[in-house]
């Protein structure tokens, strides 16, 4: 049986935490597994990088940021494989260049476009634990790249798909997918299996335990995923098909993401293509633009609200200068919160969306901005009472029963 399993941050935060890891590793190879591990950089490790970049200039250039972001990982590797040896077992570190791991050119949100397995294959042969930096790439013409934020996950799973692995386990801090984030409202229940689906939605909509792109990868390529803790032996979450669910609440979880920025853009001209030259200058600059309300026109203008990733403000306000003319005002609110409630049941149930609202309203909370999916209701609320929200959401759809 062959097993990747990813450790992240927290996990490998320190020199005792990484003997842990080396020893949670020992027992799946006693236990009779071949074993690849990704691993991320200490915890913290990547905040501080990226302020030692951000010293010099708002906007470095990122062929270098990769170089000294993707230095974290490395470190973890290295002295996971050091410790793994120390135990007397046959062991070696491989960055994402030693690994194979090809993507494409855009730096610190490069794209995995494959991975050349043969040296892993080769070491797996002769029994070598491989321990893999994750969040790392190189590309055709031998350049480091990142894969943008929590991106070992991305890199454990698309190691497991193109290894054919039998399972892919993410340990983290928690010993699971819980209904809500644990830390934010302590009556979050561990849900113990969860639809690669709804699981997408979470982590899209800001569950961080895993990154959407890796479970987009996992559905795509069918790799069984687990999360776990690495602090405890808990059985934790399996993430797989509908079909293996026989339990199908109509709300499975809340999710909440602050990393979230609004964009107003007041009194623009009504015309065609407008929104094509305002969305389209924000994808040339590979902004992701997610919640979009363009309000009913009235004299021949109108007003758009949209929100983008809080780290990309600054680069927002620079491609959109150029618009500043045209326009009465471009207005930033970093204040601001997404409050997400996800389920597959709500395909056939109605009147979730206004369970929601009620009950924000009980709590005289005002909602900014409303997107739906058919497995999601997204609202965008003022940063302060985000945490209320969530509780607020988790118990009256009685999540915490
Ligand atoms: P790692 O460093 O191991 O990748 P992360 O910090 O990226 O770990 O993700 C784990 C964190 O995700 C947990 O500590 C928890 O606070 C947070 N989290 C958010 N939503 C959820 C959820 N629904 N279930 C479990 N954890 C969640
Ligand atoms: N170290 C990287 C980050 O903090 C990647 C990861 O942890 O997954 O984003
Ligand atoms: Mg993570």
């Amino acid at each position: 049986m062959l097993v990747v399993q990813k450790y992240g941050g927290t996990s490998m935060g320190d020199c005792e935490r990484i003997a842990n890891v080396a020893n949670r590793v020992m027992e799946a190879k006693r236990a009779g597994q071949s074993v690849v591990v990704v691993v991320s950089a200490m915890s913290g490790q990547t905040d501080t990088l990226i302020n030692y970049t951000k010293f010099f200039s708002k906007f470095p250039n990122e062929r270098e940021v990769d170089m000294v972001l993707s230095s974290g990982e490395r470190v973890t590797s290295a002295l996971l494989a050091i410790a793994l040896q120390a135990q007397g077992q046959k062991a070696i570190s491989l960055s994402g260049r030693g690994a194979g791991i090809f993507t494409d050119d855009m730096h610190t949100k490069a794209r995995i476009e494959y991975i050349d397995t043969s040296k892993i294959k080769q070491l797996l042969a002769q029994d070598y634990i491989i321990v893999i930096s994750g969040f790392q790439g190189i590309t055709q013409q031998g350049e480091v790249t990142t894969l943008g934020r929590g991106g070992s996950d991305l890199s454990a799973v698309a190691i497991a798909g193109a290894l054919k692995a039998d399972l892919c386990e993410i340990y983290t801090d928690v010993d699971g997918v819980y209904t809500t984030d644990p830390r934010i409202d302590k009556n979050a229940k561990k849900i113990h299996r969860i639809s690669y689906d709804e699981m997408l939605e979470l982590a899209s909509m800001g569950a961080k335990v895993l990154l959407n792109r890796s479970v987009e990868l996992a559905k795509k390529w069918n790799v069984p995923l687990v999360t776990r803790s690495s602090f405890t032996h808990d059985e934790g979450t399996l993430i797989t098909t509908e079909e293996n669910i026989m339990e199908k609440p109509i709300v499975s979880g809340i999710a909440l993401d602050k990393n979230q920025a609004r964009v107003s853009i007041t009194n623009v001209y009504d015309r065609p293509g407008i929104a094509a030259e305002i969305f389209g200058t924000l994808a040339d600059a590979h902004i992701n633009v997610d919640m979009i309300v363009q309000t009913l026109g009235r004299d021949g203008k109108t007003d758009i609200d949209f929100t983008i990733p809080q780290t990309e403000t600054d680069m927002t306000k620079k491609v959109l200068e150029k618009f500043l003319d045209s326009v009465e005002s471009i207005d930033y609110d970093c204040d601001i919160a997404k409050v997400s409630i996800v389920g597959v049941g709500m395909k056939s149930h109605s009147g979730v969306a206004s369970t929601a609202f009620k009950a924000l309203a009980k709590e005289n909370i005002n909602i900014m901005m409303i997107s739906t999916s058919e497995i999601k209701i997204s609202m965008i609320i003022a940063s302060k009472y985000a945490e209320l929200a969530v509780r607020t959401l988790h118990s009256v759809y009685e999540l915490d029963r």
